[in-house]
């Protein structure tokens, strides 16, 4: 156990590949409008494995690789917001539970802020939280790198961490 009483931080960064014919997952929405998907050994879901490393990061519990490694089957194509589901009950077991999350995505198209409120529900849905402690925020790579010539997307998140309440 890990240890508890203050409120705690911690810092995600996830990048993934677009290609063509894959399924685009963001924070468990599909973006049904996008061409190109991300890939992956899970749903490639960029944004959600940035806050699951950043809640893995506050409590101290290393990284989501060490957690659900690519090499495994039970991960292939995984739904990443049952992974986040997974690792916020870890942090419980802990004595923790997330406070809030604020997360950007740099996507260079499509435009994702009509699916931000969908996002921040499912989110906050998976981690405990209600949908104002789930902060999603967009940004572009200004057409240059690698998000601004298309060709992936990168996700940054933070998290912190309360003492959890017991029951
Ligand atoms: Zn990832």
């Amino acid at each position: 156990m890990t240890e508890s009483g203050a409120q705690r931080a911690g810092v995600g960064f996830d990048t993934h590949r677009l290609e063509a014919g894959r399924r685009l997952v963001l924070g468990g929405v599909e973006i049904e409008e996008s061409e190109a998907g991300l890939a992956g050994h899970s749903d490639a879901d960029v944004l959600t494995h940035a806050i699951i490393d950043a809640l893995l990061g506050a409590a101290g519990l290393g990284d989501i690789g060490q957690h659900f490694p690519d090499t495994d089957e039970r991960w292939r194509d995984a739904d990443s917001l049952d992974l986040l589901r997974a690792v916020v009950a870890q942090l419980a077991d802990s004595g923790y539970r997330p406070a809030n999350i604020d997360a950007t995505i740099a996507c260079e198209e499509p435009r994702l802020g009509p699916h931000r409120d969908q996002m921040r529900t499912r989110l906050a849905e998976a981690a405990g939280l209600e949908p104002g402690a789930v902060n999603v925020k967009f940004t572009t790579g200004e057409r240059m790198g690698f998000v601004g010539r298309g060709e992936g997307i990168a996700a940054l998140a933070i998290a912190t961490l309360a003492p959890a309440t017991r029951a």
